[in-house]
């Protein structure tokens, strides 16, 4: 279970970086939208910042139109298309940050490392409009993070 780091060699403890998070998709039908993201976790020894494991996690949200504030001014709700070519849903990245839990006690301990990050789906066409507010969260036992090495 130890971890070593590749720079000076020592056993580490480990840090766990910012999330990185894409939302690389939204796909929209007549039953609403999906939202879509990457998150990278990474770990990052404590002495040197060497990055030692890493998780990447793919959560998605699918969103029925009537959740989405106003959005027949936007799209067209029986096709999924929008009005015209004024209208792209987008989203922004709220909120983004690591977390950290465990679990039992002594021995059995296990540690679990993940992620919370909010979103806002807005229209191009206006831009200081949410039309929904949203988050993912979702987390990993530290052993099933994979090696970079
Ligand atoms: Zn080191
Ligand atoms: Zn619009």
């Amino acid at each position: 279970m130890a971890n070593r780091c590749s720079s000076c060699g020592k056993l580490c403890a480990l840090n766990t970086e910012d999330p990185e998070v894409d939302f690389d998709s939204i796909s929209a039908d007549a039953r609403g939208i999906l939202v879509k993201a990457n998150v990278t976790l990474t770990r990052v020894s404590e002495c040197c910042g060497d990055e030692v494991k890493q998780a990447t996690f793919e959560p998605e949200e699918p969103i029925t139109w009537d959740k989405l504030d106003g959005i027949e001014k936007h799209y067209n709700l029986e096709t999924g298309e929008p009005l015209s070519d004024d209208h792209e849903l987008d989203i922004d990245e709220g909120d983004i940050q690591a977390t950290e839990r465990s679990e039992g006690k002594g021995r059995g301990l296990k540690s679990f490392y993940g992620f919370e990050v909010g979103f806002v789906v807005r229209c191009s066409c206006n831009s200081s409009e949410a039309l929904y507010e949203g988050s993912f969260e979702d987390d990993m036992q530290a052993s099933h993070f994979e090696e970079i090495n």
